[in-house]
């Protein structure tokens, strides 16, 4: 596995335009479950659909009871080693760009700028209507006590977390940059992701068909294994501490 680890640092080290595009799988070792695990809040409630959030009064407040339980369970979780590896690589110019389709924002909290977050922010709220946004906390706090939907402050419009619902389209602008950033890149690392979740999964698919080089760090097979250069079954935590251990002694060897 050693030398697993040396030749991706290697090409990290290389690299021009090198991405990172991660899944729920990177905040598991913050506690915050993926989104197939038995047993995890996602599994077990059915998810409101965007058109009902919309249409049926019942169906917002179902939506609101899960996004606050949500936010009560794991608004307090931290970063973990994963996400503080990428920040850094980051930081170090090792790696240009970072594809999220997680909602948590501990990409944010590790450090890392240039992020993409695919299917938005469950840190905040957004109106349907006058398009504010606010800290979702606040929000979510006064739904658990009261349990009475909120109404946008400003205008009294719908108010929703800014993440994708099922039945909603990602936002055009983000995709379009995500997908030219595979376009562009020559080197691309698949994290914590099942890699089923469309269109998200096509970022990494763009990259691999192209002949970029795919990383998959992912303990379950994923149905773009087939395309990747290598794959890590093993904990992300350990995989890119490990990498990164390659990658620093590159990087000190060339100073
Ligand atoms: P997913 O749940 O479909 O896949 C996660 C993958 O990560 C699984 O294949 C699992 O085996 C793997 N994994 C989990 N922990 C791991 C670890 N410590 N080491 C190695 N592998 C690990 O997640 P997805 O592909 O991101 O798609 C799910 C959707 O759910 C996304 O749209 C995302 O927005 C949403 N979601 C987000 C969060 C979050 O923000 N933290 C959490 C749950 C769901």
């Amino acid at each position: 596995m050693c030398g697993v680890y040396q030749t991706i640092a290697e090409w990290l080290s290389k690299a021009q335009f090198a991405i990172a595009f991660t899944g729920a799988g990177i905040s598991t070792e913050s506690g915050i479950p993926d989104f197939r695990s038995p047993g995890s809040i996602w599994a077990t409630s059915t998810p409101v659909l965007f058109d009902d959030f919309l249409s049926d009064p019942a169906a917002r407040k179902e939506y609101w009871r899960q996004k606050s339980i949500a936010d009560r369970e794991f608004s307090a979780a931290l970063p973990n080693v994963g996400h503080r590896v990428l920040a850094h690589w980051q930081q170090t110019g090792c790696l240009k760009g970072l594809i999220t389709q997680n909602i948590d924002e501990l990409h944010q909290q590790a450090g890392s700028q240039n992020i993409l977050e695919l299917h938005g922010s469950a840190r905040k709220v957004t109106c349907l209507s006058c398009h504010q946004s606010w800290e979702s906390a606040p929000f979510n706090q006064r739904f658990l006590s009261e349990s009475r939907v909120p109404d946008c402050p400003e205008c009294g419009g719908l108010l929703k977390h800014a993440t994708i619902s099922f039945g909603q389209q990602l936002t055009p602008s983000v995709l379009m940059k995500a997908t030219q950033w595979s376009r562009q890149s020559d080197l691309c690392l698949a994290i914590g992701s099942s890699l089923v979740v469309e269109p998200a999964a096509s970022i990494p698919r763009v990259a691999a068909e192209r002949g970029v080089r795919l990383v998959i760090v992912n303990r379950e097979a994923t149905p773009l294994d087939h395309l990747a250069a290598h794959v890590l079954r093993e904990p992300i935590g350990t995989a890119l501490q490990s990498i990164d251990e390659k990658l620093q002694q590159i990087l000190t060897s060339r100073r």
